[in-house]
């Protein structure tokens, strides 16, 4: 079979909406799930629509784009700000948007008018992450000005935390989201159907039994896709960690010495180079690299240590089992890895439906084939213990 290649289940990818789209229902918040890290694949996006969620989200307009050719039938939420240079692709594949400036959201109402639509916006305010947002003492004002723009309709408010600066989502800024809600409810009237509060990092919080006040849905890719939430990157209780996982074909297999010999300059991506010393060891190299993943991010199975990657190679060190070249490994994934993976053209994307998610199982008790291993037991260390994984963004 093709390497490298990603292996998406769709039916675990369907198990972990469904079961999130259930708890969350029983908190009125619905779900807008987020296909940025799936380059908005029809397939992805139908698994996760057929589990309930309410609308499609991504940060990429021609993400959106594709869907909609691909007649994947949601609501679309471009949930980046719009360049003001996409803003009539904007109006014409994206039901909603999510916007912080007035010139944009002035942009797009040209664009709207032009093309004889109405476009939805759904207003960012900052709450302490400092990424995108409009300062809350600039909400009022900001409000007042977006109803003035013809073909554009207020949806909602929202906020986005934990990104760049890990700020977590807890009752504090939830309950200041809840409260700009009201607050420009008697202002300006009822009018906000969507307050969206926040990604993955904040289902900790919306099922903790909180309060959620006004908050009403939740936009999710992570936690849908990986089985994790991304404040401490724990698995979450009863969804599959391995609906996605990557392939590479072993393509040199030696007993070679763990320390280089030679004049010691810098390595091809400015590293150190390794500082393993270990004897001799049985290196093995698979054909991937930078261009397709982050290597950081992966996580081996047991047994198996990541050792340094270039940009088309994978140095692992597999202990004490000879891999023949030609042979596969199977990683699983942080969200860095699957990101770069799914926007590489180098690695092929191979969509399977797994029969064992047609019964109900609980995640921990499943999939424990060699090389398919869940991401919990791994023997030594490997690269991503010592780099461990970015906020994403
Ligand atoms: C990426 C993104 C999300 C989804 O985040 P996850 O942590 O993958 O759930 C939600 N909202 C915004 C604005 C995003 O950029």
């Amino acid at each position: 079979m093709t390497a490298p290649r990603l292996e998406i289940d769709l039916g675990k990818i369907h198990h972990n909406a469904r079961t999130l789209v259930g708890q969350l229902a029983g908190r009125d918040i619905s779900i807008t799930g987020v296909t940025k890290a799936a380059l908005g694949s029809p397939e992805i996006a139908g698994a996760m629509l057929r589990a309930g969620v309410s609308a499609l989200g991504d940060s990429r307009i021609e993400n959106l784009k594709a869907m909609r050719l691909a007649r994947v039938p949601a609501p679309m939420t471009l949930i980046r700000t719009p360049m003001l240079s996409q803003a009539d692709q904007v109006v014409a594949h994206a039901d909603l948007s999510f916007n912080t400036e007035l010139d944009v959201i002035s942009k797009l109402s040209s664009a709207a008018q032009k093309a004889r639509r109405t476009h939805g916006i759904v207003l960012m305010v900052e709450l302490g992450d400092l990424r995108e947002g409009i300062m809350p003492g600039h909400l009022e004002n900001t409000v007042r000005q977006t109803l003035r723009f013809p073909n554009i309709v207020l949806k909602g408010i929202g906020t986005n935390l934990a990104c760049r600066s890990g700020v977590s989502p807890d009752t504090r800024n939830m309950a200041e989201l809840s409260a700009l809600a009201e607050s420009i409810d008697v202002i300006f009237g009822p009018m906000l159907d969507i307050v969206s509060g926040g990604n993955s990092a904040s289902l900790q919080w919306a099922l903790s039994g909180a309060d959620t006040g006004r908050i009403n849905n939740l936009r999710l890719g992570e936690s849908l896709l990986l089985g994790c939430e991304p404040l401490h990157r724990q698995p979450i209780e009863g969804l599959y960690t391995d609906a996605i996982t990557l392939i590479a074909e072993v393509i040199e297999s030696k007993v070679k010495p763990s320390q280089p010999w030679g004049k010691i300059a810098q390595t091809a991506f400015g590293e150190k180079p390794p500082a393993t010393v270990r004897g001799r060891i049985a290196q093995t190299i698979l054909a991937i690299g930078q261009q397709d993943t982050d290597p950081c991010g992966l996580h081996p199975p047991p047994g198996i240590e990541i050792l340094g990657a270039s940009s088309d190679h994978l140095i692992v060190d597999s202990g004490g089992c000879h891999l023949p070249v030609g042979s596969e490994i199977a990683f699983q994934l942080n969200y860095s890895a699957l990101l770069r993976a799914m926007t590489s053209p180098f690695v092929a994307k191979v969509m399977k439906v797994s029969a064992e998610t047609a019964t109900r199982r609980k995640a921990g008790d499943h999939d424990r084939r060699p090389g398919r291993t869940r991401r919990a037991p791994r023997h030594g260390r490997s690269e991503s213990d010592r780099n461990p994984p970015p906020a994403h963004p």
